[in-house]
């Protein structure tokens, strides 16, 4: 350890670090536009530079090492003229364009040009002009008149993605972004040098010119697209989800997320083919009906069947609440049979963040209960007694089983199957009972990662039974919950409810007394009847998730 001094204060700092480390680790703000925490040193945007007592010259703090008695200044009048000097140098050729700029609102350059720079320009010639609009790869576009050449993306794809497909060209001022010759920007982390570009060069091809930063509200959540469960930002306008953003946490994905998760995991929420409201079948076709209905009818089927007659299948796409209740729920009616359908794609893992899990949630599935107690109850023997007519009732929550031949053609054997479903798809056409399920993004839970991490997912848009729900809620209650804000009052609302919620009202009319008002209650149960939970709460979790109890037993949920 050293003392160093920055700005009059002195501070006890690991000597390894650098002057820019060091005063971010202690709430020191040094402008940077090359630097990251997780990318090597370039030291080629100059903008970092500070005073270093003794030291002739202005040097950059991205690269200089803390030393025993260092003294930094990073206001200096020094400073900041060299800091306006830098900005005025970057600004040059930089285009003035933050009105049409998708990056206008979330822009370093921008930010601190307010900031730092004294708003005026003495360059009084044309800017040199270069190639705009350039499709880098199939997610990301380039504006080469806005690149301020500090080489973050290029060093994020040699260092994190390992995948070197981006260089510079030319010299001087006419120093260009490209891909190497017959390369593309095309590995599954390439977006990931969205965020990284400090300016608008890099823009998403899916995302650009859809909403500004300011007409969005954003939300932390986590990725539902494989086992690794990356925290992220979900971006909300209208009650639409526009794009995900990788949010940092070291423990789980750093500041990373993977192409696909960022793409595929929010486009069903936003989907036209949207289950707005309970179905029942009536002459063959499913009819709209209301909740009362729909989970009445629910009720009175699954009494006409014999416990050993029905079986369940929960999901590894739905939370740890979700899976929870289907298991107690199968417990009150003394149903054995219930597991879920696993969906690991083989070799479709790498050393940084993908799995092959496709799922968010098979650990806490399993950990809350959706497990046979032995093979004879498992998910293949559940098939063979449907196909041999011994199992004729069966409830389904939010998984399209039936995508798989072979499971949809086991399922026209059924007497009756109850699907909880948020979109149209293979496993409605066979149902009887299709209950209009929230998406993860309309819904609290908590997922538990292929770590054993339990982390939480909160709604970002709303539903009709958050309305109803906020209605009767005190404020006080409702910080608690995380306050909503004003877009949660527009856009379109659709009926669906949290699984968790329908199989509550399910147990309710199968004579069960449950008493559970919110998510909050249900993980609490968990947490105090599964002795991997125990000690775990949302507030423990919080953003950054809580790791099961190592030396766990597992014990069995009672009805
Ligand atoms: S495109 Fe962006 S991240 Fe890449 S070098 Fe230019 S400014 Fe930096
Ligand atoms: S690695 Fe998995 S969890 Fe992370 S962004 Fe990709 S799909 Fe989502």
């Amino acid at each position: 350890m050293v003392k160093i001094t920055i700005d009059g204060k002195q501070y006890e700092v690991e000597n390894n670090l650098t002057i820019i480390q060091a005063a971010k680790q202690n709430g020191i703000h040094i402008p940077h536009f090359c630097w990251h925490p997780h990318l090597s040193v370039s030291g080629n945007c100059r903008v970092c530079l500070v005073e270093v007592e003794k030291m002739p010259k202005l040097v950059i703090a991205c690269s200089t090492q803390v030393a025993e008695g260092m003294v930094v200044n990073t206001n200096s009048e020094r400073v900041v003229q060299a800091r306006n000097a830098v900005l005025e140098f970057i600004l040059i050729n930089h285009p003035l364009d933050c009105p049409i700029c998708d990056e206008a609102g979330e822009c370093k350059l921008q930010d601190y040009a307010y900031k730092y720079s004294v708003g005026q320009s003495r360059f009084d010639f044309e800017k040199v002009r270069k190639p705009k609009r350039v499709e880098l790869g199939p997610n990301v576009m380039l504006d080469t008149e806005r690149c301020i050449m500090c080489s973050r993306c290029i060093r994020f794809c040699d260092e994190v993605a390992k995948k070197p497909q981006l260089t510079f060209t030319q010299r001087g001022d006419h120093v260009e972004l490209t891909t190497f010759p017959g390369e593309q920007l095309d590995n599954p982390y390439s977006m990931n040098v969205i965020e990284l570009c400090p300016v608008g060069a890099l823009t998403s091809r899916d995302f650009r010119f859809k909403a500004r930063v300011w007409d969005m509200s954003s939300t932390d959540t986590v990725c539902v697209g494989c086992a690794r469960g990356c925290n992220m930002k979900m971006w909300v306008r209208n009650n639409e989800v526009l794009r995900l953003t990788p949010r940092n946490n070291p423990a789980v994905n750093d500041y990373w997320m993977c192409d696909y998760g960022r793409l595929n995991t929010f486009k069903h929420v936003n989907a036209a083919n949207r289950i707005k409201a309970p179905m029942v079948r009536k002459d063959g076709r499913l009819v709209e009906v209301g909740w009362d209905e729909a989970i009445a009818k629910v009720g009175f089927e699954l009494k006409n069947f014999k416990k050993n007659e029905i079986a369940a299948l929960g999901s590894a796409y739905s939370t740890n609440e979700d899976n929870y209740l289907l298991t107690k729920l199968m417990n009150h009616l003394g149903v054995k049979r219930i597991d879920f359908v696993p969906h690991i794609r083989k070799g479709e893992q790498d050393d940084l963040l993908i799995r092959e899990d496709k799922t968010p949630n098979s650990v806490g599935a399993r950990e809350v209960g959706v497990r046979p107690e032995s093979a004879e109850f498992g998910f293949a023997s559940i098939l063979n007694e449907i196909k041999a007519g011994n199992i004729k009732a069966l409830y389904v929550i939010d998984d399209d089983i039936a995508a798989d031949p072979v499971i949809a053609d086991a399922l026209l054997k059924l007497d009756f199957l109850v699907v909880h479903a948020s979109n149209e798809n293979e496993t409605i056409k066979f149902a009887d009972v299709v209950l209009a399920s929230s998406t993860y993004a309309e819904k609290y839970g908590t997922f538990t990662n292929f770590q054993g991490r339990v982390q939480r997912n909160k709604p970002a848009i709303s539903t009709l039974e958050h309305d109803r729900i906020l209605d009767g809620m005190a404020l006080s209650r409702l910080d608690k919950f995380g306050a909503p804000n004003d877009r949660w009052t527009t856009g379109l609302k659709r009926d669906t409810r949290a699984s968790w919620r329908i199989l509550n009202s399910i147990a309710a009319v199968m004579g069960a007394k449950w008493k559970y008002n919110s998510c909050e209650d249900v993980f609490n149960e968990i947490a105090s009847t599964i002795s991997s939970f125990k000690g775990l709460s949302f507030l423990k979790i919080g953003t950054g998730g809580a790791m099961l109890n190592k030396n766990k037993e597992t014990v069995t949920v009672k009805s």
